[in-house]
């Protein structure tokens, strides 16, 4: 796959605890617009400012990326993160990508809730130099938190971040946790192969 041309890429990045059809749909609807060749999802192991927070094993939510992603010539998974030591700074990542695909055109699409933060990301200055930004949002997303959460950075790298609008984003991650952990259906908002994955693991149980 190297060697294969790719003007543009993307770079799908989030926790993926469960991954679910709101992270597909943006994932498609982010190639399609950006006319992307090719999407990389990329399962962090230890996203940087999760704290404590328990999540699943990095082989799990690996798994259930691969799954979820199989049907899509247009997706692959990578698991650079996961073979990285240390927190999973977005900056080494995106250098992976790079050199990987010398001149391509780097776009990193992940949850307008993480952007919000960006400022505080390791050297963010630098990641935006050398790609653009994704925020996909769920229906009813203030903009102006984005916003306001932008103001101090220089117009050139505010250029650099697009906003989607996912109306199917209403499904969440924590959502589907605590329906599995209720006993509660989550049959339609998830693939398939994920849902029979996380109940023979006993996941959020
Ligand atoms: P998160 O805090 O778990 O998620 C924040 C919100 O964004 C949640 O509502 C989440 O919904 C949504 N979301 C997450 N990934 C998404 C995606 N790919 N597409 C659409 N919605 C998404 O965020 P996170 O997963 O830890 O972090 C997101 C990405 O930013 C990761 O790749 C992480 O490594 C990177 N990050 C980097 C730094 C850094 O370099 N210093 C710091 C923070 C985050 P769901 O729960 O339904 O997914």
């Amino acid at each position: 796959m190297k060697n294969e041309l790719f003007e543009k890429i993307g770079i799908m990045g989030g926790t993926f605890d469960p991954i679910h059809y709101g992270h597909l749909v943006a994932a498609e609807g982010a190639r399609c617009h950006f006319g992307l060749d090719m999407v990389f999802f990329v399962p962090a192991a230890r996203p940087p400012h999760k704290g404590d927070r328990y999540i699943s094993h990095p082989s799990h939510r690996l798994d259930m990326t691969i799954l979820a992603t199989g049907s899509n010539p247009r997706f692959q998974v990578s698991d650079v993160e996961i073979r990285r030591s240390g927190p999973s700074y977005t900056i080494d990542t995106v250098f992976h990508f790079a050199r990987s695909w010398p001149g391509a055109l780097i776009y990193f699409i992940t949850g307008a809730d993480a952007i919000l933060e960006i400022l505080t990301w390791h050297r963010v200055e630098e990641l935006l130099d050398m790609c653009s930004f994704i925020a996909a949002t769920r229906p009813g997303y203030r903009l102006e938190n984005l916003a306001g959460s932008l103001q101090g950075l220089p117009s050139r790298y505010i250029e650099k971040i697009s906003v989607m609008e996912v109306p199917a984003l209403a499904i969440s991650s924590t959502d589907i946790r605590e329906r599995v952990k209720k006993g509660m259906p989550i049959k339609y908002l998830l693939p398939e192969k994920v849902e029979e994955y996380l109940y023979s693991k006993e996941l959020y149980i």
